[in-house]
């Protein structure tokens, strides 16, 4: 598959991955158990079972956590930046980007930065309008 085409089929992964985690954080935890059958062991799955599918305050955690690295990744995608490291400016394989869709540097650059005590960036709170823009690679 073409590195683009790639790119579109993560992008539908993460718009139907953040449409899940917005109902889930709203209380509507059906979209997310849907998801969560299709792709189970992830981090959704540990949080559910220490929470034996009650919402606690660290699943919430979790979950917006999640949703702000989701949007960011939609935001990189708008202009036309995602899948480009944020450190080095090199491409992301895409075997790391099927991995971990919202990855925004690539494997060399995150070693560096937990070996460096991590980069902690704030995401800001994303517009409605930020998202589901143009896809230009
Ligand atoms: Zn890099």
């Amino acid at each position: 598959m073409a590195r683009k085409e790639s790119l579109l089929s993560l992008r539908a992964i993460l718009v139907r991955r953040r449409d899940a985690l917005r109902s889930a954080l709203a209380g509507d935890l059906t979209l997310l158990k849907e998801l969560r059958s299709e792709s189970p062991g992830d981090v959704i799955d540990a949080a559910y079972d220490s929470a034996q599918d009650e919402i606690s305050s660290q699943l919430a955690e979790v979950e917006s956590r999640e949703l702000a690295h989701i949007e960011n990744a939609l935001d990189r995608m708008k202009v036309g930046k995602y899948g480009v490291c944020e450190v080095c400016n090199g491409k992301i394989p895409m075997v790391r980007l099927h991995a971990l869709p919202y990855a925004t540097m690539c494997i060399d650059c995150q070693r560096e930065s937990e070996r460096s005590g991590g980069i902690r960036r704030e995401v800001e709170e994303r517009s409605e309008e930020a998202v589901g823009g143009e896809l230009e690679l």
